[in-house]
């Protein structure tokens, strides 16, 4: 069986960790390089937990990709690490499998870029888990029949970016499906009514505990419609980042979302 040689940026976080664990169980996936800026030195697999991987991780992107020629690169690092990550996958020609959320619009103008100046492509997820994107389909899907629209997202309290990926990306799918006319509902401007992004408002809470969830609560004359998602651990992550690890060759450019792969 042929494998595919994977590379793992930010390997010594959380869900990088997860991941060098899951690709453990993959006949078809291969770990080749571990990037991260601690634990540098270490076997990824002992890092991660598991059975020693053969895996030395490393803090130098470029020269692992020079060293391991893998096929796929998955960035999970930090959100400050991200774009550095991906200009590297993507200039030696390495598709991106990315999961660290906080890009701004611009950024994501420069991987659309990068991948047409490469030939390379990259696939860019807020969230791989397959009931959040359903959740946010489904949120799309029934923001035209209601007035208003909020969103609560609770992640624990070491994430670094605030309003989530999640519901930044939700936010968009809903303004986009949804009547021009439509807006928040005031008082606009008050600390407590959260973010206005398009024409919905974020709330943010972070507490430990948490582990990453959304709730979308639609709202019209006498009713609410609440449609909630919870990833209760990142082990809910993985199925849909190996679904992206065996696909993302074959796409074209960037890509957002695994949506288009379910
Ligand atoms: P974490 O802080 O546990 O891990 C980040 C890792 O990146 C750390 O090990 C850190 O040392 C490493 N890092 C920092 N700078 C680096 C560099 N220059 N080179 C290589 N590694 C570097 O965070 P986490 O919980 O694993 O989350 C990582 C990112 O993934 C965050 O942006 C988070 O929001 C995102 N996330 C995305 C999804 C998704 O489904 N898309 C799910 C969960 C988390």
């Amino acid at each position: 069986m042929t494998t595919i040689p994977v590379l793992v940026a930010g390997s010594a976080g959380q869900m990088g960790r997860q991941l060098v664990r899951a690709l453990a169980g993959e006949d078809d996936l291969r770990l080749v390089a571990a990037v991260d800026k601690v634990s540098v030195g270490e076997d990824a697999g002992v890092v991660a937990g598991c059975q020693p991987a053969g895996v030395s991780v490393s803090d130098d992107l470029a020269a692992a990709i020079d060293t391991t020629s893998p096929n796929v690169g998955v960035v999970f690092t930090s959100p400050p690490a991200g774009m550095p990550a991906v200009r590297t996958l993507l200039s030696h020609r390495v598709a991106a499998v990315v999961g660290t959320t906080g890009f701004s619009a611009a950024e994501f103008d420069e991987i659309d870029t990068l991948c047409r100046e490469h030939d390379t492509p990259a696939l860019v997820a807020s969230n791989f888990a397959i009931g959040a994107v359903l959740m946010m389909r489904f949120a799309a899907e029934a923001a035209p029949h209601f007035g208003q629209v909020e969103i609560i997202e609770l992640h624990h309290d070491r994430k670094a970016d605030a309003p989530s990926g999640t519901a930044l990306r939700t936010a968009q799918a809903i303004t986009k499906a949804t009547p021009a006319g439509s807006a928040p509902a005031g008082p606009e401007g008050a600390p407590s009514r959260g973010l206005p992004q398009g024409r919905v408002h974020i709330h943010s809470v972070r507490l430990p505990g948490l582990v990453a969830h959304q709730e979308v609560i639609l709202g019209a004359l006498g009713q609410t419609l609440t449609i909630r998602h919870d990833s209760l651990s990142r082990e809910s992550f993985m199925p849909g980042v190996l679904l992206a690890i065996r696909r993302v060759r074959g796409l074209s450019g960037l890509t957002r979302e695994i949506d288009s792969l379910l």
